[in-house]
């Protein structure tokens, strides 16, 4: 039907409760109006499915504003206030007829466990229960009933590594038309489970990837109108943690329920298999020298993309150690570092004390180096598949030259999923033998074609050596609590 017109935006960050670095606004890329519209169409990331079924469907899309940010710390509460008071004042101001959220479900503020959940149920106390409110989430959201309540319908990523986020906006779009034509009367039948996904968490491969074969199975025999399965991210001291399965039926509940508790069970039942341990850095860089094929590691221990601060010396440490000189990328957060080349400047050899600040399991690293480059604010858009078309930028950043190994010191932590992170700041990816990212999944579609990728068992904020955190809120789960199977069920009518 033409004419329509929905309400999209809000904020998405992924946190972390044990990365001590508040994320503040200046690391958030924000966005609103047509401007973000026409800057995200076709971009495999939520907002770019939301932008898309809105074309298909000839439906004007009201952008008030967008706040998007890499994994880190929980995010400062006046940045969640400020996006949540723009949104509630767009809201205010009516003229739509659904809203659609692009956002990533696994966020925390200072103050809030379920950010995403007060944000929608603001929302929804302006628009009451005529206007649909639906959401696409991160698979690795956090999840829990008060997130659901005020929700018509919820829709997570399929794929871990991620590679769907544009299809799973598609999915909570397309549940706002139905509803709005009423071809679809969302019930829902959620089911939680208290236990993490510790390692083999691919859905490419291995239990996920059956799980999910089941799910689709489920909704292609119209079993069910849609089923999403959420691995917790693994670094949420948060109550009710844990495994989430939804299931919609349209219009009834019993196949619903009959499906999330059906999958709910599989993930129990294959608990330790979702365990695993990575391989070992020193495997993978055995022969690096002689290797003809470039290789493109994951730092599992300190994975922006799972909230790690960014800045540990592990790796590094390791290759200067051993004295492995080939032509190296290897990205570390340090604002003072940063500070300190542009004060010597671009040419000049320094002494430099780097990294190691939060990831404190590996010692900040001093040595000699040349300063090759300096900038700032430059344009980052990847390649994809993940996140593909995706734009945003580097702050601020140096690049240290120590042999043949390149430091890249930025002011603002990156997860590095993508090879134009390099390119951005004058490192072509095909030059170089080994690329380390702060990643571990996302990268390895990105950068599949510029060599061999692998995550490798390193330690840190990131690893997942859950046993390491002062946990206070989520126990007990498994496997850090040895407890009984012990599901937790929701329905949800639409009102
Ligand atoms: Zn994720």
């Amino acid at each position: 039907m033409a004419g329509r017109r929905v309400l999209t935006g809000g904020i998405a960050q992924e946190s972390h409760s044990f990365n001590p670095i508040i994320t503040r606004r200046e690391r958030f890329t924000i966005i609103q109006d047509q401007g973000a519209v026409e800057a995200n169409r076709g971009a495999n990331s939520t907002f770019g499915g939301v932008i898309d079924s809105a074309k298909e469907a000839d439906v004007y899309l009201i952008v008030p504003t967008l706040f998007r940010a890499q994994s880190g710390g929980p995010v400062d509460d006046t940045v969640f206030a400020e996006v949540s008071d723009i949104m509630v004042e767009a809201a205010k101001r009516g003229d739509f007829d659904a809203v659609v959220l692009p956002l990533h479900g696994g966020m925390l503020t200072e103050t809030l466990a379920d950010p995403e959940g007060v944000l929608i149920a603001r929302l929804r106390e302006i628009v009451g229960n005529d206007v649909p409110i639906t959401a696409a989430f991160d698979l690795h959201a956090h999840v829990k009933e008060s997130t659901l309540e005020p929700l018509d319908f919820l829709s997570s990523y399929l794929t871990n590594p991620h590679e769907d986020q544009s299809s799973t906006a598609k999915r909570a779009f397309r549940a706002a038309m139905g509803i709005l034509d009423g071809t679809f009367d969302p019930v829902l039948a959620a089911t939680f489970l208290p236990m993490l996904t510790l390692g083999n968490d691919t859905t490419l491969s291995g239990p996920l990837a059956e799980i999910h074969a089941y799910a689709q199975n489920a909704v292609k025999q119209d079993r069910v109108w849609d089923v999403s399965i959420f691995n917790s991210q693994q670094f949420l001291d948060v109550p009710s943690m844990g495994q989430t399965v939804l299931a919609y039926g349209n219009g009834e509940v019993d196949e619903a329920r009959k499906v999330a508790n059906e999958i709910i069970r599989m993930i129990w039942d294959y608990r330790d298999d979702l365990i695993n341990k990575y391989p070992a850095l020193e495997n993978e860089l055995e022969n690096i020298e002689k290797s003809v094929r470039s290789i493109i590691i994951g730092d599992q221990g300190d994975r922006v993309a799972a909230g790690g601060p960014g800045d540990s010396t592990y790796i590094l440490n390791y290759l200067l150690e051993n004295k492995i000189d080939v032509e190296t990328y290897f990205p570390i957060y340090d604002p003072e570092a940063v500070a300190t080349c542009e004060r010597a400047g671009a040419g000049q050899e320094i002494s430099l004390k780097f990294g190691g600040k939060y990831s404190t399991v590996s010692p900040s690293i001093s040595t000699r180096g040349k300063i090759i480059s300096i900038g700032k604010h430059v344009p980052v858009v990847y390649d994809g598949p993940s996140d593909g078309g995706t734009r945003t930028h580097i702050e601020k950043f140096a690049v240290l030259r120590i042999g043949k190994i390149n430091v890249l010191l930025t002011n603002q932590p990156y997860a590095y999923i993508d090879p134009d992170y390099f390119r951005a700041v004058g490192l072509d990816p095909d030059k170089a033998k080994l690329i380390v990212t702060r990643s571990g999944y996302h990268f390895q579609l990105n950068f599949a074609k510029i060599g061999r990728v692998v995550t490798v068992d390193t330690p840190g904020m990131s690893s997942y050596y859950v046993d390491q955190f002062p946990w206070k809120h989520a126990r007990p789960f498994y496997p850090v609590d040895k407890i009984d199977y012990m599901p937790r069920q929701y329905t949800r009518y639409r009102a």
